[in-house]
């Protein structure tokens, strides 16, 4: 099946996107990868409910998705492990149609849910092939089309192997995202702990907007 196909269930990703992750998606298939999107384009409202259901007083999650108990974590770190996790609605890069996360379909083990953990994408992960795929034609492209603005531990947000970025236009909607616009699209007062995240803007600015992997 020409990857194409796939395309009819995404909406929301610019042109532009749709077209170089149909290239992508051709290329992977040579090597047997079955490339799919698990998560494109994400709305303000819909990453409101996402924050809102995931934030919770009491606990956080870890690496591994489990509870943990914040009873010894300052507000700043409570909220530094959320962010690890949940992007602050408005400040995701899957807002932009430029933004996938992407997952091999081939690899998928029957019954399983896909978690996107940095264990599935690991070099003896179930997504192994999809992991060397990656890293020679999406990492090492001289074209540049995808790169990975997650990809290592330089800024807050936990590794994301599986988030692709369509480099032509992210690179330029990055430029025009400065503070100022970017604090006008966060929903602070519809959003648990909104007011905490106001009061660590700048920070949450810098370290989870502007420092990512180019
Ligand atoms: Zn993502």
């Amino acid at each position: 099946m020409h990857a194409i196909m796939n395309l009819k269930k995404i909406t929301g990703l610019s042109h532009a996107t749709e077209q170089a992750f149909s290239r992508l998606a051709d290329q992977a298939l040579n090597s047997g990868i079955q490339l799919k999107i698990a998560s494109g384009f994400r709305s303000i409202e819909r990453q409101l409910a996402i924050w809102n259901r995931k934030s919770h007083p009491d606990y956080v999650f870890n690496v591994d998705g489990q509870e943990v108990a914040t009873r010894d974590l300052s507000r700043k770190q409570w909220l530094k492990a959320v962010m690890q996790w949940s992007a602050v609605p408005g400040l995701s890069r899957h807002h932009w149609g430029t933004d996938i996360d992407v997952f091999d379909a081939n690899a998928l083990p029957k019954d399983y849910s896909l978690q996107l953990t940095p264990t599935e994408y690991s070099e003896n992960g179930i997504f192994s092939s999809l992991h060397q795929f990656l890293n020679h034609h999406v990492d090492r492209n001289p074209q540049r089309e995808f790169f990975r603005p997650y990809r290592s531990v330089t800024n807050g947000v936990s590794p994301e192997a599986w988030h692709l970025s369509y480099y032509p236009e992210a690179q330029s909607l990055m430029r025009s995202f400065t503070l100022s616009r970017a604090y006008q699209l966060v929903p602070f007062e519809h959003m648990y702990a909104g007011e905490l995240v106001k009061e660590h803007f700048d920070y949450i600015y810098q370290h989870y907007v502007i420092n990512v992997d180019d």
